[in-house]
């Protein structure tokens, strides 16, 4: 089993900009990728857990999701960093699946596909939904104030999220993580 760091995408991984449906639309975070390959370099894997739910309102189609993804891969990929999986949830609201965050679904999928033990891993995240579903997947979260994350900071410092855990952006939260990691077995 080895550990993990789950990743939010929008506002965490790139900027918070509202539906994504072209790959034009996607804009990484500065110092995103030099992160990530820190974090890989420690022995976690990197797996992106997003809700999609522009697919289930109809807004954009799972094709132009997968043309973003493959963008995001890329652009990663040119400053050094590997993902190790990307798992998405494409219902709206109202369908009531069990894998929108807050639910913890995708965290269990990522789980079973890539044998990740849950309670070593990590999420990096920008809401407190985010940080519900990290939680509820007994997953330790760590949250950024990009994106949404200055608007919805109060909010998740009164669900319980240590003051400690709040970090600037994804490099703060990647250092964060590895002050706090035992060396990669
Ligand atoms: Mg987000
Ligand atoms: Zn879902």
């Amino acid at each position: 089993m080895k550990r993990a760091v789950f990743l939010d995408r929008d506002g965490t991984l790139n900027r918070e900009v509202g539906y994504i449906g072209d790959p034009a639309g996607l804009e990484i975070v500065p110092g995103a990728a030099a992160a990530l390959a820190r974090l890989a370099a420690a022995g976690y894997a990197l797996v992106v857990i997003t809700n999609q739910s522009a697919i289930g309102r109809g807004i954009y189609s799972r094709a132009q999701v997968d043309a973003v993804h493959a963008r995001l891969v890329a652009e990663l990929a040119a400053g050094g960093a590997r993902l190790d999986g990307i798992f998405l949830c494409p219902h709206a609201p109202e369908d009531g699946c069990e894998c929108r965050k807050p639910a913890p679904g995708l965290f269990l999928q990522a789980r079973d596909a890539l044998g990740i033990d849950l309670a070593a891993s990590w999420m990096i995240g920008d809401t407190v939904k985010d940080m519900a579903a990290a939680r509820a997947a007994g997953v330790r979260p760590v949250y950024v104030t990009t994106g949404w994350g200055e608007r919805d900071r109060a909010a998740a410092l009164a669900a319980g999220l240590p003051a400690d855990d709040v970090v600037p952006d994804l490099a703060a939260a990647a250092a964060r993580i590895l002050a706090l990691s035992a060396p990669a077995e």
